[in-house]
């Protein structure tokens, strides 16, 4: 055997071994318990064929892998962090490779808190989440209690964690302003600031099942038209098909619809 093809052979020896001692902790296959949460509370994921299942773990691992999570006067349990990571995969599902690169920590509070001061006094507690700016850049803080509410629910169209995840991939951009140009092609811009005008006055009319929260500004529209959308993609489909359709184009998805007919509380008795 001549000694270029020895140090070949080397060669592919340590890059086989490489590849074979690296996958078993470079894959971080989803734990079991972690798998049941997401069969448990997250409709979406329900609702998914066998194949995006398994990307859907997989992107729930990744965004595990470069986020924290803490809690704040509170244990951070799996079932929040499952959560969490499912209010960040789910939209950008439709983006293989997109990373949340403007986000390293999520605090989560036992309850709602103040937006300036982030006390979670009694009195003070009106806020669900917000997206950092400032000295908390790449912080989300969300109330546990509204995130775990947001997958309960299963005829819910609100989720307090998709919403700033939305205002996250807004952000992307440089500017939390409903226009989120990073997925959002060009051409589509002006009808989406259009449809975004018809629908946010529709709301002030009485018109409209959106919340009433998405007229604060287009940043708040995009949020909740998004929770919506995300939540319940059937009825939004059916009440808004135009936002239904430019949506689809932003998320580059069409949210699976879950059988909410199977796992629906019963009515209750009047
Ligand atoms: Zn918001």
């Amino acid at each position: 055997m001549t000694a270029p093809l020895l140090v070949l052979l080397c060669i592919l020896t340590i890059v086989v071994l490489a590849y074979f001692y690296k996958s078993p902790a470079g894959k971080k296959s989803i734990p079991d318990s972690y798998r049941k949460i997401l069969q448990a509370h997250v409709s979406y994921y329900r609702a998914l064929e066998p194949k995006q299942k398994d990307r859907f773990e997989k992107k729930i691992m990744e965004l595990l892998g470069y986020i924290h999570i803490d809690g704040v006067g509170t244990e951070v349990e799996d079932l929040d962090r499952v959560l969490v990571a499912a209010s960040g995969v789910i939209p950008i599902f439709g983006f293989p490779e997109w990373k949340y690169y403007n986000l390293g920590y999520v605090l989560l509070y036992p309850h709602a808190f103040d937006e300036e001061t982030f006390l979670s006094a009694q009195a003070m507690r009106n806020t669900l989440g917000m997206v950092g700016t400032g000295a908390l850049q790449r912080v989300m803080i969300l109330s546990r209690p509204s995130l775990r509410r947001g997958f309960e629910n299963y005829l819910g169209k609100e989720n307090t964690g998709i919403h700033e995840f939305v205002h996250l991939l807004d952000k992307e951009d440089g500017a939390v302003d409903g226009i989120p140009e990073a997925l959002l092609q060009r051409q589509y811009v002006l009808p989406w600031l259009a449809l975004i005008k018809k629908h946010m006055d529709s709301i002030l009319e009485g018109q409209s099942d959106i919340s009433l929260y998405g007229t604060r500004n287009q940043a708040e529209f995009f949020a909740v038209a998004s929770e919506y959308f995300f939540s319940r993609p059937d009825q939004f489909r059916q009440n808004h098909p135009d936002l239904y359709d430019l949506m689809t184009r932003i998320f580059n998805q069409e949210p699976p619809v879950p059988p909410y007919q199977e796992t629906a509380p019963p009515p209750s008795q009047p």
